[in-house]
């Protein structure tokens, strides 16, 4: 506990409410018969932790929330530091008449990323490209860890958009553009929180999480607005019905189920075709919160507001709180407007336009979860894990995601993997920047280049690794006695608005990375590595290019991408996300009846296996199969799948020989593969057998 000891000290020994033996239900029930107004309304607010007049505030206000937002005040940057405020903060309000601890949050999006020195993740979308929901859940546990030890209870995270176009700035926020491939993810909710009900959130490595952002973020259409201004985040999403159910809230019914404790509107606005109503913000729509979320889905945890969101709705404060409250929003994040907040909200109950059973059904749901997580018997940090933060078996989760992260686009004459004894040319503004690999949400919130935190690059991973690497970052003299050269490109980091193309950030490559490319492909044989948020635009160059690699944005382990590079681990990785031809194609998404990508959704070779001899009419029949499979199967169900089929095809294609081909052939047979592509798997199969 901190050495400050509080003014005021209330006894609230022998309380109901205290006895940790209650079950929840009759813990919150005790406490909210106690509460006043005033405190039920303290509760529901969440402000920022720098936009305090005085800390003196919490107590006054019975705050029941803080937190260190993407636009917040810069943030502590040692562990010790984080546990010291959140205590501080902790003690204020042990001076309030009840004594009920603060939920302090963070995005922490992809690690602790707020913390110089944390395991940084790759971002969602590299996560979706790994298709591997264990280490998904994985990459959950190291952050929950990470953030709790430093006494944050809290994370704004996963974020469950089903990003389907990516114009849009927070795209690489989405495990992809399938919400089957997303529901497949969300085992991260597990990682974070523990069990689904809820036991595991009192342990000093779990933290409640937040799906978000609900619903529809993903599918705002370029260039709608209801601003007439051009705005693509926080955008317009205008879909069916049955679009609305089977791409957008899929995968908030599957956090549900899993258990997840709290659930962030979405800024964007919902336009349901048909229903007459035109955009309607999310944060107003009690059709969706009341009705979708806590009514169908049966959501018992509690909905937290996205940042000053109330302040988009229409009409004047008052209404704008009645509003969201009477959607159903439980605690509203207003940074800044606290203290506005807390007098329109009780206002309005006071007028009876917010009903006091509405008021009661927030709190409970919020202090629901502030027993669950154990801030009751301890508020204060638990930083005995502190040690593990940044630690090398945290770092080997995020080097292990980060190699299953790359996705192998093409490899021309298995340029890839390198082989030690190659003399290698390292170029491209993204081979050696620790901060446009680990891209926005990191240390600061639109992210920013250069090295900001502890983590290896890529160039400094193949060096690690071994490799005879020469490096210039633009390419200058690429020319004599290289075996191939290895050119690293991509984007800069940017976060929300930022980020939209329009806004600065295209999806075309700058002009020195395209002249690094071009300077270094002409002069040797070359594998070109993206690391980017999403697709970039490779055109006719990509003739010109030997090997071609997704690499998103891996965070701070450049060693993950090493380990593919030099086949320390096997390529295995697949579009999350579609690859356009042109920007004009945008959007695209598999499924769409004319969808002619540079490369298609789930697209990705593997350096596990070869080419059996003999077998490429095979391979081509088994791909055309596996194609039209997946076809039929989107336009039956609306959904993209990735046949085993298609696995096969690329594990043929991805390498030559070796005695790891012989297992995914051998395995065919038991591979879920059916009707006329089956014959076509046991052919290729015997194939190889026989050579
Ligand atoms: C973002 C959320 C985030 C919040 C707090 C908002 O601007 O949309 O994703 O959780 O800020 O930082």
């Amino acid at each position: 506990a901190p050495a400050e000891t509080p003014q005021i000290v209330l006894d609230a020994h022998g309380l109901p409410y205290l006895d940790s033996g209650l079950p929840v239900r009759k813990r919150v029930a005790d406490l909210l018969s106690r509460m006043s107004l005033e405190e039920k309304a303290g509760q529901m607010t969440q402000a920022e932790r720098g936009a305090m007049s005085a800390p003196a505030d919490i107590a006054g206000y019975a705050l029941g929330s803080l937190l260190s937002g993407g636009g917040s005040t810069p943030t502590p940057n040692t562990p010790a530091a984080w546990a010291r405020m959140i205590d501080a903060f902790q003690l204020r309000a042990q001076a309030t008449r009840f004594q009920i601890p603060l939920i302090y949050g963070v995005d922490a999006v992809h690690g602790h990323n707020n913390l110089a020195g944390a395991t940084v993740m790759p971002h969602n979308i590299g996560i979706g490209a790994t298709r591997d929901p264990r280490l998904a859940e994985r990459t959950g546990a190291v952050t929950a860890s990470e953030v709790r030890a430093t006494g944050v209870p809290w994370d704004f995270a996963p974020c469950l958009c089903v990003s389907r176009d990516e114009r849009w700035g927070r795209s690489y926020e989405s495990f992809g553009e399938d919400p089957a491939l997303v529901q497949s993810m969300e085992t991260v909710v597990q990682g974070l929180q523990g069990r689904a009900d809820g036991r595991d959130l009192s342990r000093a490595d779990k933290v409640l999480a937040t799906a978000k952002h609900f619903a529809g973020d993903g599918g705002t259409e370029y260039g709608s607005s209801t601003t007439g201004t051009y705005t693509i985040d926080q955008g317009v999403t205008k879909v069916t019905r049955q679009q609305l159910q089977a791409i957008h809230l899929a995968p908030f019914r599957t956090a549900v189920d899993r258990g997840v404790g709290s659930v962030m509107p979405s800024y964007s606005s919902l336009d349901v075709i048909g229903d007459g109503r035109g955009p309607v913000r999310m944060h107003a729509r009690a059709d969706m919160i009341n009705g979708e979320l806590k009514g169908r889905m049966g959501f018992d945890g509690f909905v937290i507001s996205d940042w000053n969101a109330i302040d988009q709705l229409p009409g004047d404060y008052a209404t704008q709180v009645r509003t969201a409250v009477n959607a159903g929003v439980d605690m509203m994040m207003v940074p800044y407007s606290y203290k506005d907040f807390r007098t329109a909200l009780i206002g309005e109950v006071r007028a009876g336009r917010i009903s006091e059973r509405r008021i009661d059904d927030a709190v409970s749901r919020i202090l629901a979860q502030k027993f669950r997580l154990g801030l009751f018997e301890h508020p204060y940090a638990d930083t005995s894990g502190a040690a593990r933060i940044g630690s090398p078996a945290h770092r080997a989760v995020a080097r292990r995601a980060a190699a299953e992260s790359q996705v192998l686009l093409k490899n021309t004459g298995g340029v890839l993997p390198l082989k030690k004894n190659q003399k290698v040319y390292v170029a491209g503004s993204n081979a050696d920047d620790l901060g446009n690999q680990t891209g926005g949400w990191t240390i600061t919130w639109q992210g920013e280049s250069g090295t900001h935190t502890r983590g290896t690059t890529v160039l400094q991973g193949m060096r690690n690794a071994g490799g005879d690497v020469t490096y210039s970052k633009d390419a200058s003299a690429p020319t004599g006695g290289y075996d191939v050269g290895v050119v690293v490109v991509g984007e800069t980091p940017y976060a929300e608005g930022v980020g939209d193309v329009g806004n600065g950030h295209g999806l075309e490559l700058s002009a020195a990375d395209k002249a690094a490319v071009d300077k270094v492909c002409a002069a040797m044989k070359c594998a070109v590595l993206i690391v980017s948020g999403r697709p970039q635009l490779i055109g006719d160059r990509l003739g010109r290019i030997d090997a071609l690699v997704a690499s998103w944005l891996p965070g701070t382990e450049g060693d993950g991408v090493a380990d593919v590079l030099y086949g320390r681990r096997p390529f295995t990785g697949q579009l999350p996300v579609t690859w356009p031809k042109s920007e004009a194609q945008l959007p695209i998404n598999v499924g769409d009846t004319a969808y002619d990508p540079q490369f298609p959704f789930g697209w990705g070779l593997t350096t596990l296996t070869a080419v059996p001899s003999g077998g490429t009419g095979t391979l081509r029949a088994l791909e055309l199969a596996a194609g039209a499979a997946e076809r039929a199967h989107a336009a039956r169900t609306g959904r993209a799948i990735v046949t085993k089929a298609r696995l096969i095809v690329q594990c043929a294609v991805g390498q030559n020989m070796s005695a790891a081909v012989a297992k995914p052939f051998a395995d065919a047979d038991h591979l879920l593969l059916t009707g006329h592509y089956r014959a076509a798997v046991q052919r290729l199969t015997a194939a190889y057998r026989a050579a």
